[in-house]
């Protein structure tokens, strides 16, 4: 790329490392097989009601699907088993999961960037965006604002750059983790930055990182090619799809997937996440992605490649592939963000969504200035609703809203985690846990209406654990939260 400064072209080129590629390859060749793929939905172009409904109960034994079976239910064209796939959807999740939705929040600590990423308005060529990274006082300025609204988990969000690298975001991390003030705390940060090196990984881990994400934008090699300008970093496609098996190997037990819907085809993106999510399962114990995320391209300042995306998803699409990919991967975590708005959020979420962020602000510094500004922001939010008002339209869906983050307290994560959810100690341990936390949230940050409403709801929840002895134990600590203990879980 031209009009890079030596120091900064001498940095792009030291990233990459040849090795930390090829160890992965199969053969020479990626899991994402391109010919495989289109083979698989043309082999599978219309499949009979009857192997649907067999492919669903497959899916309701909460086995994960084989490319076939995705690449068939992505190819249905009958309205009515379309029904059956979201109610399935809301039944494997139910069954694995419980009625609780974990809830996040995005902060974003630096938008320096050296790539040039078609659709972001960080893009290092746009020139209409102010760039800002958070000093440390800046950085416990946006966790206090957070933390004093209830929040206790984080996504924290860097562009790629040599001043926001492994060393800075270990620190970032550290001054997010030493921000506490009475029971307000961050207790999980997740990250979403570049792909690193195993080296750089392994400090990651050991400074606590909760959640390694990186986002494949597209797993179509030809349109990666277009949306990641030759010459930057993000251009070397492999780098990028291996990122998450050398997190893994680096000892980042959860790590999360995903792809930009808009770019390519998204039955083809769909394919590729579950190949992704195979490759994973098959190389690290049967321990597949911790989550999946599925943004649709947004608006964003300056950037005139999102006004007509060629491959636009359209919000029943949305729908459907959320729906496929729930079916496809009962045990992994789905991620629907506020990028969506919350006609969107209200229809989507009952096919199987596990995690949400709400009041969020993707301004660099904006949550403690309250500013929203487009020229801090990578894109635009479409659902601008606060926390306490998501969590109280939860509420009234009869779902609890969990901030609890004891599963990576007590390492149980990878391994751990499968164990637990595929054990069916979710409803004997998690949903536990997200009561209690709810009910710190209640009691500690919400009006008095989600308040009463939302210990209605706990009283509900509480009656349906199971087991007498579980009940009386999560009734004890629930009392103990009401007379002001915290952090309390099982
Ligand atoms: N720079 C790192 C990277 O590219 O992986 C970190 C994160 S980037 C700030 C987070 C994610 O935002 C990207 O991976 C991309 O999927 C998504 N994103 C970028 N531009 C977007 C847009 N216009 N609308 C919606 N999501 C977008
Ligand atoms: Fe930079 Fe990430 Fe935006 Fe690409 S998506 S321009 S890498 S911040």
């Amino acid at each position: 790329m031209n009009g890079l400064p030596g120091k900064e072209r001498r940095w792009i080129d030291s990233v990459v490392r040849e090795e930390e590629i090829d160890r992965y390859l199969r053969n020479g060749r990626d899991f994402v097989d391109e010919e495989l793929i289109w083979n698989e939905l043309e082999a599978n172009r219309e499949p009979s009601d009857s192997r649907l409904r067999e492919i669903i109960a497959k899916s309701l034994e909460l086995s994960r699907l084989e490319p076939s079976e995705t690449a068939a239910l992505l190819n249905c064209r009958s309205e009515e088993i379309w029904q059956e796939i979201f109610s399935a959807g809301l039944r494997i999740k139910q069954k694995v999961y419980g009625r609780r939705i974990v809830f996040f929040a995005p902060l974003y600590i630096s938008n320096y960037c050296v790539n040039n990423c078609a659709y972001c308005g960080f893009r290092r060529e746009n020139t209409a965006v102010t760039r800002k990274k958070l000093s440390d006082e800046e950085i416990r300025a946006e966790v206090r604002a957070l933390t004093a609204r209830g929040h206790k988990r984080l996504i924290m969000v860097y562009g790629e750059h040599p001043s926001s690298g492994a060393d800075f975001i270990a620190h970032t991390l550290e001054v997010v983790y030493g921000t506490k003030h009475g029971g307000d705390e961050i207790r999980r940060a997740n990250i979403n930055a570049a792909p690193l090196c195993i080296d750089d990984l392994r400090r990651l881990s050991g400074v606590g990182i909760g959640t390694f994400q990186v986002f494949q934008e597209t797993y179509h090699p030809g349109t990666y090619r277009r949306v990641h300008p030759a010459g930057t970093l993000k251009a070397n496609m492999r780098w990028r799809l291996y990122a998450l098996h050398r997190a893994m190997d680096a000892g980042v037990d959860d790590v999360g997937i995903g792809a930009l819907f808009g770019l390519f085809d998204y039955r083809f993106e769909v394919m590729s996440l579950l190949l992704h999510t195979i490759d994973l399962e098959e190389r690290f114990g049967g321990v597949g992605p911790h989550t999946i995320s599925f943004p649709r391209l947004e608006p964003a300042v300056n950037t005139p490649f999102v006004e007509n995306p060629d491959h636009l998803v359209s919000d029943g699409d949305f729908k459907k592939l959320v729906a496929v990919i729930r079916l496809s991967v009962p045990y992994t975590g789905l991620i629907l963000t506020a990028r969506e708005p919350e006609r969107v959020r209200r229809d989507v979420i009952p096919v199987g969504i596990t995690q949400l962020d709400a009041g969020s602000n993707i301004g660099v510094g904006c949550y403690a200035t309250g500013e929203k500004k487009g020229e801090k922001e990578q894109f635009q939010l479409s659902d601008n609703r606060s926390l306490e008002e998501v969590i109280g339209d939860l509420v009234d869906q009869g779902m609890i809203t969990s901030f609890c983050t004891a599963g990576y307290r007590c390492g149980r994560t990878g391994h751990y985690f499968m164990d637990v959810a595929k054990s069916g100690k979710v409803h004997t341990l998690c949903m536990p846990n997200a009561i209690l936390t709810f009910a710190e949230y209640l009691d500690d940050y919400a009006s008095e209406g989600t308040r009463h409403r939302g210990w209605k709801l706990i009283e509900e929840e509480l009656s349906m654990l199971p087991g007498e002895e579980l009940r009386n134990r999560v009734t004890e600590l629930l009392e103990r939260v009401r007379n002001g203990e915290r952090d309390l879980y099982l």
